[in-house]
């Protein structure tokens, strides 16, 4: 089955901060790729707009060398690469000053939809939303995309979300965050929502706990400074796991629609229950194995900051009392692997003998390396020799069946077309974002006060020791990093 690609309408999409790591790496690479597969029309324009002084000609050469070095081989010919350059415009525009906001407002087409995408500092956000709204640049029916961090704690979360909506309504912003942009999250949404085989299973008397890993292999090496500010609790858990811990546990919403949606993911958040000390593991990386330790790579000899954080989390509601949810994050582990394991309970009562070793069923959804659903079963082994039983994988993402080419499309490409489409739902709204840090912020606050030292883990390792046993305590253990 060949993927099929419906054209969004003509499009205005201004990248601010179009020179940087994000807009070369994600934005322009993910803009190609849907150039490539005919879903941009014709006469869409991208305008790129940053600081630097250059001209359209020098923007397109910037432009043209990331999509040589981002976009694989097979993918991009000389002819593509030129016509899709030829969209491209670039406004030298000053965030904080007068500088490009004219030649910025003539760029942009009357009766064409417009999108701004901010991959600059959140600092840049006020200026640049009141900018827009006061020239008059930006029109009641444009479209902001704002990138994370979206605040440090509540309070800063608040002022964002404050300064974004003196010029925009709140159906015009679409808060980030690229987990939702993958392809096996929304598959999740669909296996739930659109069969009636899980639903009814999908609750505390048959799931018996449910994991989230989102693990990755380097360190903070390049980010350093920034990631000490923050840790891993700021930057993975209050935003990607908690989004990800929200679709699995909401109730089912009325409709897939962005607000039906979106109420349902709050709820969750605020049915969290005050994580006890007891249940959250800090780590940080030591050297190990030739490989720095987080101090070294962070600059900071003295450190406090965790690169990794394991917790067990409660979701106080009918469905779940009982069902513990275990998350964990952090660098410099064995692999970048990231999964959600929903662990369904044994069977009632087991007639057959031989059961040792069974792990049960397992409903596993891989975000990386490879994204894919599989739900282990228990079968019996095929041939002769009596009853014995197996584990096998069944593949719940058919990709053979539909064809490898439905899932080469990144996050960012999709939301980016969301973006232009109108559609939020793959988006967090201003009162999730404060939910989040509202839950989180007394976690952190508790370990700032209590000078806490984050347990030492080996790089290349599964993480502290401290965080295999909050599951061992349970009789649980975590599935393998990678396996
Ligand atoms: P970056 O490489 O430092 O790029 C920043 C961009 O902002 C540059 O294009 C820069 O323009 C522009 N800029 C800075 N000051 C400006 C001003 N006064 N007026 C107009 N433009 C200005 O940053 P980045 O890594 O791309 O990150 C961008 C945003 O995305 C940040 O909020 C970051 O936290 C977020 N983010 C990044 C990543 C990532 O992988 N990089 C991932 C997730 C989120 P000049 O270069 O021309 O000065």
């Amino acid at each position: 089955m060949v993927a099929r690609v419906i054209p969004v309408s003509p499009f205005d999409l201004v990248i601010f901060g179009a020179t940087g790591d994000l807009a070369r790496r994600k934005i322009l690479p993910g803009l190609f790729h849907r150039f490539r597969v005919g879903q941009m029309p014709e006469d869409a324009a991208i305008i790129g707009a940053a600081r630097s002084q250059m001209d359209s000609g020098e923007f397109r050469a910037l432009v043209g060398a990331a999509l040589e070095e981002f976009v694989a081989e097979p993918d991009r010919t000389p002819e593509t690469i030129a016509a899709f350059l030829s969209r491209l415009t670039y406004v030298h525009v000053d965030a904080k000053g007068d500088a490009g906001w004219d030649e910025l407002g003539a760029a942009l087409r009357a009766d064409t939809t417009r999108a701004f995408y901010l991959s600059v500092s959140p600092s840049l956000f006020g200026s640049i939303s009141k900018q827009l709204s006061t020239r008059g640049i930006a029109t009641a029916e444009s479209r902001i995309v704002v990138e994370k961090p979206f605040g440090h704690d509540l309070e800063t979360a608040k002022a964002l979300n404050a300064d974004l909506l003196q010029a925009f309504d709140e159906t015009q912003i679409y808060r980030i965050d690229h987990y939702l942009g993958k392809e096996t999250v929304q598959n999740l949404m669909a296996l739930r929502f659109a069969n009636s085989l899980f639903e009814p299973l999908w609750n505390s008397t048959h799931i018996d706990h449910v994991q989230i890993t989102v693990a990755e292999s380097i360190g903070v090496q390049g980010r350093g400074e920034y990631y000490d500010q923050s840790g891993a609790m700021r930057d993975m858990v209050q935003n990607h796991l908690m989004q990800l811990l929200c679709l699995i546990a909401m109730e089912p919403p009325s409709r897939f629609e962005p607000n039906a949606v979106r109420d349902e993911k709050v709820k969750v958040i605020e049915a969290l229950e005050t994580v006890a000390p007891e249940n959250i593991v800090r780590g940080q990386y030591r050297a190990w194995n030739g490989k720095n330790d987080y101090r070294g790579d962070a600059g900071n000899p003295a450190s406090r900051t965790e690169s990794f954080v394991a917790m067990k989390l409660a979701v106080a509601n009918w469905r779940w009392a009982g069902t513990p949810f275990y998350l964990r994050t952090g660098k410099r582990l064995r692999a970048r692997a990231s999964e959600i394991a929903v662990v369904f309970r044994d069977p009632p009562h087991m007639i057959f003998p031989k059961m040792e070793g069974r792990k049960g069923n397992a409903l596993v959804i891989r975000l990386q390396p490879d994204e894919g659903i599989t739900l282990r079963t228990t079968i019996k082994e095929p041939g002769p020799g009596g009853m014995r039983l197996t584990e096998v994988a069944m593949d719940m993402t058919f990709a053979d069946a539909l064809g490898s080419d439905l899932h080469s499309q990144d996050a960012y490409e999709r939301l980016i077309m969301d973006v232009i489409r109108g559609d939020q739902t793959l988006f967090m709204r201003g009162d999730e974002v404060e939910a989040a840090w509202a839950w989180a912020d007394p976690i952190i606050a508790a370990w700032e006060d209590g000078n806490q030292q984050p347990a030492a883990y080996d790089s290349g390792g599964s993480g502290p020791e401290e965080a295999l046993m909050l599951m061992h305590q349970d009789g649980r253990r975590w599935r393998a990093i990678g396996a």
